[in-house]
């Protein structure tokens, strides 16, 4: 049977509240996950069975007409709103101008006007060029591909707790098993695994991660062999976990004393999500490459590697590219979204949706020791949950949440290592009563636990 939804116009004008009118999933949304159960492969699976009729602002509103509380951006995608007006705009307009020509083939202007501005957004005043892909998986593939043809060495080492895609490659780097390698190996090879820095578990000072992990890298891979280090700055799918405070400058600095490339993968942290164009910021430190890909295009598929000229330009022409990489339509989406963190002040914004989560959860924790550790910067802020006895990870409990907020129609997700993190990563354009509200919802999910 199909279902005909009728078409919704989304974006900032939608009523910004949650409003249930059926129970989650509806009925709708039920008929539609039967057809997704029959015709989508099982392993393409949904966090929320709630089929989407439109978005924008801090909700997203399903067929059966309920509207939801975002929390997840899509997985920190929709930074600057769903459907945000000047990204819907530019996209209209580029899409009946041109819509392909393929970037190899014959070239157009947003594609180096996105390289023009990721050149000057991202850390550093050196000489940069830029290259544009699909998804960032892709961007990591290929910061790879750039640091071992600018280094002419093949190693390539990852952290505990990494996360950087589900591409044969980026399998190897990413450290979870479940449910991102399990049964699909042989894995790329060349790939070494260090400890990363996790203070709320490990109780390390971070020149002493730091310490630990570059004696690892010197003992068990040899400077001398090696082209990349990866690292997210802050670590996504892994727990939003911040490394402790100068662990990522002294891995910098000991790169670029051994000629080694320092990748900092921003796919989730870059484009205003922390208070800043980029994570690194926060520490100062410079990578020499830096991948850039979810917040960037307003939902669109775009993803970059961004860094030093010198080692951007060591792979020969040719090696680099894609069909579809820095499509037009998303080249356009992404000079958009950059006008509309400017435009409309949303690195500030991060930092004010930062004060409120960690004020609400701060406050939380302060009575709940099953809060473990509160964490995170801008609008990238996660809660670790825990069994106070033992500090155990709590995943149950995670789940217990999440769910409680689905069904009381609040978007959250969970991540990390243990399955035991609750993520917020809304979008800047959520009001301030919606965000209070959505952490009512989580509080109340909470307190139903004891
Ligand atoms: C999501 C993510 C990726 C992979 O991006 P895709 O667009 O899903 O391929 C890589 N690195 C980090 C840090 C991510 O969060």
């Amino acid at each position: 049977m199909t279902v005909t939804t009728p078409t919704i116009v989304g974006g900032p004008a939608l009523p910004q509240e949650r409003r249930l009118v059926t129970e989650l999933p509806g009925p709708r949304s039920r008929e539609l996950a039967a057809r997704q159960q029959a015709a989508v492969a099982a392993g393409v699976s949904t966090t929320m069975p709630v089929f989407a009729a439109a978005a924008g602002g801090g909700v997203v509103v399903d067929v059966d007409g309920n509207s939801l509380i975002d929390l997840g951006s899509g997985i920190a995608v929709t930074t600057v709103g769903n459907a945000a007006p000047r990204v819907a705009a530019a996209v209209a307009a580029q899409a009946e101008a041109f819509t392909h020509t393929c970037f190899m083939v014959t070239p157009y202007e947003g594609y180096v006007e996105v390289a023009e501005r990721l050149n000057a957004l991202t850390p550093g005043d050196h000489a940069k060029r830029t290259a544009l892909f699909n998804s960032g998986a892709e961007a990591v593939e290929n910061a790879v591909k750039i640091a071992r043809a600018y280094t002419k060495r093949t190693a390539v080492v990852a952290f505990d707790h990494a996360y950087h895609g589900r591409t044969n490659l980026t399998m190897a780097l990413t450290a979870k098993n479940q449910p991102y390698k399990s049964g699909f190996g042989p894995f790329a090879s060349d790939v070494y695994r260090v400890p990363t820095s996790y203070p709320y578990r490990d109780g390390l000072t971070g020149p002493e991660a730091a310490a630990r992990a570059i004696s690892q890298i010197e003992k068990q891979v040899g400077a001398e062999n090696l082209a990349a280090v990866v690292f997210e700055p802050i670590q996504g799918e892994g727990g939003f976990i911040v490394p402790a405070e100068g662990f990522l400058p002294a891995i910098v600095d000991w790169c670029r004393a051994n000629d080694v490339v320092f990748v900092a993968d921003e796919v989730q942290s870059g484009i205003a999500r922390t208070g800043a164009w980029y994570a690194c910021e926060h520490e100062g430190v410079v990578p020499d490459l830096v991948t850039t890909a979810k917040g960037v295009a307003g939902g669109l598929p775009l993803s970059a590697v961004t860094g030093r000229a010198d080692i951007m330009d060591a792979a020969h022409a040719g090696g680099l590219g894609g069909t579809y990489g820095g499509n037009p339509l998303a080249c356009a989406a992404a000079l958009a979204t950059l006008d509309t963190v400017e435009e409309d002040g949303l690195i500030e914004r991060a930092r004010q949706i930062e004060a409120l989560l960690t004020g609400r959860l701060g406050e939380l924790a302060a009575t709940d020791p099953r809060l473990g550790e509160v964490r995170g910067r801008g609008a990238m802020i996660a809660v670790e949950l825990v069994d106070p006895a033992t500090g155990e990870p709590d995943a149950a409990l995670a789940k217990h949440v999440a769910t409680a907020a689905h069904a009381a129609g609040v978007i959250v997700l969970t991540c990390g290592t243990y399955g035991n993190v609750l993520r917020l990563l809304p979008p800047l354009t959520i009001s301030d009563e919606l965000l209070a509200e959505g952490l009512d919802v989580l509080a109340a999910a909470l307190g139903t636990a004891r």
